[in-house]
């Protein structure tokens, strides 16, 4: 998850604010990208050319966004979804609002548009997605984690029984306002998704900070925001997009861009389409279990590829 890169731009109401990050890989005609769960690509240096199938047609060679199925495979479904709550600075609020989301997410028309994306058997994504347990712990890893510690709660609340080991899974980690991660969280991204290999088992699991007193113009945080919950507000966008990336491209090796590395959330990030205005003045373009969101658009896979809010 890349951060706002709505530098200074009024759109909708929203003021964003520009933070130095390190953007996105410039193309390169001759070279192949794969993406980093980070919201930015890194050089393949494997011969995964050979590979790609690109779509879309010779515009786009070294210019387009379009996603394309590489080696590896979407998860299909049905997903599960386990919440790894850490630091204790978390409120109750915050707490249900994102339990509301991971809740209703799953059979969403929002949710739907992932529905698009097949394996290479033909079998298409599932919408289906279950919030299937939740767990609490505290600064385990102090308050500055690193990218190795997010995979150790992943793997802590596993072999302590609070989740199961599910390799249809996304785990999410989501840490307290307190809490920093050091490999570039308000700097460079927002969040972030990968796999790792926990006892055996291929787990996906992503990273997504509470932005609320650390970056908040960076991270997405608006004032008003539309429960009046700014962390939690933000975060329900950010989890989307690293759901619908994990879900999509959870070995980093199945849907995105050779060109930019981008998965299908990236493409869309910061960009909420069509918005309607909340009784406090905050934009919101879902509702979900009862509630409002912002959240952003996702990418379709369709004869035209682009960011949509529902499918159909
Ligand atoms: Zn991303």
């Amino acid at each position: 998850m890349r951060l706002n890169k709505k530098l200074g731009l009024l759109v909708g109401g929203l003021v964003f604010a520009a933070v130095s990050h390190a953007g996105p890989v410039q193309v390169n005609g001759n070279s192949q990208f794969k993406p980093t769960g980070k919201g930015w690509g890194e050089l393949d240096n494997v011969a995964s050319a050979n590979s790609d199938g690109q779509a879309g047609g010779a515009a786009n060679k070294g210019t387009t966004n379009n996603l394309t199925l590489h080696t590896g495979n979407p998860m299909t479904g049905p997903i599960k979804m386990y919440y790894i709550w850490y630091g204790t600075a978390w409120d109750a609020p915050s707490q249900s609002l994102l339990t509301t989301w991971g809740n209703a997410i799953g059979g969403s028309p929002y949710f739907n548009i992932n529905t698009t994306y097949y394996n290479h058997s033909n079998v298409h994504v599932s919408n289906s997605v279950t919030l299937a347990g939740q767990t609490s712990v505290g600064y385990t890893y102090g308050t500055n984690l690193t990218d190795a510690n997010i995979q150790q709660i992943v793997a802590d609340a596993i072999n302590a029984g609070k989740v199961p080991s599910d390799t249809s899974a996304v785990y999410m980690v989501l840490t307290d306002k307190t809490v920093g991660e050091s490999s570039g969280f308000c700097t460079q991204y927002c969040g972030w998704h990968t796999h790792g290999t926990i006892n055996g088992a291929d787990i996906k699991y992503a990273f997504v900070g509470n932005a609320e007193t650390q970056c908040a113009s960076a991270c997405g945080a608006t004032s008003p925001s539309v429960n009046s919950l700014p962390g939690a507000d933000s975060m329900a966008s950010i989890m989307s997009h690293e759901l619908e990336e994990a879900v999509t491209d959870p070995q980093l090796n199945a849907w995105y861009s050779s060109f930019t590395g981008n998965e299908n959330g990236d493409n869309c990030a910061w960009n909420f389409g069509t918005t309607s205005t909340a009784s406090n003045g905050a934009k919101y373009n879902q509702t979900m279990g009862g509630k409002n969101f912002l959240i952003q658009q996702n990418w379709v896979i369709a004869s035209t590829q682009k960011c949509l809010q529902h499918y159909p």
